[in-house]
């Protein structure tokens, strides 16, 4: 973290006032506080603005980005899994967002905030766990970057101030669906567009999944992590031997039914250009994520519409691709700028 390059974004509120927030000079990484002008003191901890403390749904995903902190980005894994779903959901091309402002909500680590930013973005970035820390590690070399962590309900910014907003792989994580919709909305610019994504009735888990999840999201995060990450690097070797060994003697129903009963997320075939180490890496990671999700909503591609629809959207783009259902809509030009109404 040897550069210090945070700045404040115009966007930036606080959350009882609404008022801007100041670092009372210099850069925010140097600050111990962001003050508004009527007494809101915001925390910086190792660099980063806290509008909310890290014990909450999400701290098991917090876990899970600092120890896998590059495992997804493109960056470091010299692929373009992450590019290729960033710009499908833009629409084809990420040329769209050069020179624009993009709020990035539930950023995670920066598989999709590196990419934004080498388009050209000016990014706003938020989380809600301290995925933000690994953030800040993989981003902050790039000038036009911010990041904070915040809840998906209330990030800290002047209502209707972003070109884009973009949520994905987050949604379905959060208390409710539609209300976090439609407060991503609320902060999209009049003529601006929102970019999310949800997991649909499609996403299926088997038993041995569905019922350690049970008991897995029951437990403190600090616990269901270790016994997770345990669990899945105990089958790793099993899938990878399923894969070698069996398909040479013909045994492929061994293979098929380790995969139909197994709670490990095999991902052994699906991004052979992960090379196996790196595949290996990102099924210990996704098995993590699939079993400790506190909350975890599936949503019909309608059930999407509707609620774009309610929150008033217009121009919906919403189809089954991806995790799910992927959808771009925008907000009406004549909408009030810097109006939550
Ligand atoms: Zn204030």
């Amino acid at each position: 973290m040897s550069e210090r390059n945070m700045h404040v974004p115009d966007e930036l509120r606080c959350l009882d006032h609404a008022q801007p927030l100041t670092t009372g000079g210099g850069q925010i990484e140097d600050a111990s506080v962001l003050t508004c002008a009527s007494g809101c003191r915001v925390p910086v901890v190792n660099g980063i603005p806290r509008f909310v403390d890290s014990t909450n749904y999400a701290s098991a995903f917090g876990l899970q980005w600092k120890k896998f902190k590059k495992t997804q980005l493109d960056s470091y894994t010299g692929t373009t899994i992450s590019k290729d779903r960033l710009t499908r959901c833009f629409g084809g091309s990420l040329e769209v967002v050069r020179g624009k402002s993009v709020l990035e909500v539930g950023c995670g680590a920066g598989r999709f905030t590196e990419l934004l930013l080498d388009a050209g973005a000016n990014v706003f970035a938020c989380d809600l766990s301290r995925a933000v820390e690994a953030n800040y590690e993989n981003c902050h070399q790039w000038p036009d970057y911010f990041v904070c962590q915040a809840n998906a309900l209330r990030v800290p910014v002047l209502p209707r101030s972003f070109d884009f907003v973009l949520c994905i792989g987050v949604i379905q994580h959060t208390p409710s669906p539609e209300e976090t919709i439609a407060a991503l909305a609320g902060y999209i610019k009049p003529g601006g567009t929102l970019v999310i994504d949800h997991y649909s009735p499609y996403y299926v888990q088997n038993f041995l999944q569905r019922n350690l999840r049970r008991i897995l999201i029951r437990l403190p995060a600090p616990l269901a992590k270790p016994l997770t990450l345990g669990l899945a690097r105990a089958l790793l070797p099993l899938h990878r031997l399923s894969l070698k060994w069996v398909p040479k003697r013909g045994l492929w129903r061994l293979r098929a039914a380790l995969l139909k009963h197994s709670p490990f997320l095999d991902y052994l075939e699906l991004f052979p250009e992960l090379g196996d180490q790196l595949m290996g890496e990102w099924s210990v990671l996704d098995t993590h994520d699939a079993l400790t999700d506190y909350y975890k909503h599936l949503r019909t591609r309608e059930q999407i519409e509707a609620c774009l629809r309610s929150c008033g959207l217009v121009e919906l783009e919403v189809s089954y691709g991806g995790n799910g259902v992927e959808a771009r809509a925008k907000m009406p030009a004549s909408a009030v700028a810097g109006s939550g109404l």
